[in-house]
Order: structure tokens, then sequence, then C-alpha cells
């Protein structure tokens, strides 16, 4: 089973922020900023060229939920989905990094 669907579904362990019947947001086990979330669909979809419109559409509302528990909403975050091998993805369940709690280097 894919890691993130495993994590999901609570077989391994995670640092929770915020739950739902469909989505988790939980902190990277490796963060690269003083603020690192993952959110994730509980339902596998590989990466953003996988997921519906409509899953998206509620995704953003749950990241604004997750993103106002963090407190980071007015501070500012960057957000990240890493797509395929070009794009660098790790693990091949669709996920948000939120990046904050710090000024971030600008990338693009
Ligand atoms: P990506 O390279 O975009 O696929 O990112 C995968 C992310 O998942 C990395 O930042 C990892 O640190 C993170 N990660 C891998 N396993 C776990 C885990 N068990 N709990 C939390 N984060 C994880």
């Amino acid at each position: 089973m894919c890691i993130f669907c495993a994590i999901a579904e609570g077989q391994i362990p995670s640092k929770k922020i915020l739950e739902n019947d469909k989505f988790l947001a939980f902190y990277d086990i490796n963060p690269q900023t003083k603020v690192h979330a993952l959110v994730i669909p509980k339902e596998h979809s590989k990466d953003f060229n996988d997921v519906s419109p409509e899953v998206m559409a509620e995704m953003t509302t749950f990241i604004h939920e997750v993103v106002t528990k963090l407190g980071i909403k007015e501070s500012g975050y960057r957000m990240i989905t890493n797509i395929g091998v070009d794009g660098g993805q790790e693990v091949p369940h669709l996920h948000f990094h939120i990046l904050a709690g710090e000024k971030l280097g600008k990338l693009v």
C-alpha cells in the first residue's frame, strides 16, 4: 500500500494538524522550514495530473482551514506540489507541501 494511504488510514502514525472525512494535514517528517505541513486527499490520486477538479475545489477549502489553524494565513506561506520525475516527486500520492514560519528565499 502507498505510504500516504497508510497514513490516511492510520496504519502509519503521523502528527496530525487537521482531518475530515476526505482530507488530512500532517507535519512532514523531514521539515524543510519552521512549519512544514503536508495536505493529502484520503482517496488515492497519484499526483496533480490525476486529481479531479471537484476534489481540488474541496481541497482548497480544506487548505484554507489548515493555514488558519496553523496561524500562517496572514503572515504567508508557500505551497508546492511536486509532480513526476522532473518535478522531483518522491511519494506517488498527491500532496501539497505548506512551507511557512520564516521568510522564505525566492524560487520564482
Ligand atoms: P515529495 O518529494 O514531494 O514526494 O515529498 C514527499 C515528502 O513526504 C517529503 O518531504 C518527506 O519528508 C515526506 N514524508 C515521507 N514519509 C513521511 C512520513 N511517514 N510522515 C511524514 N512525512 C513523510
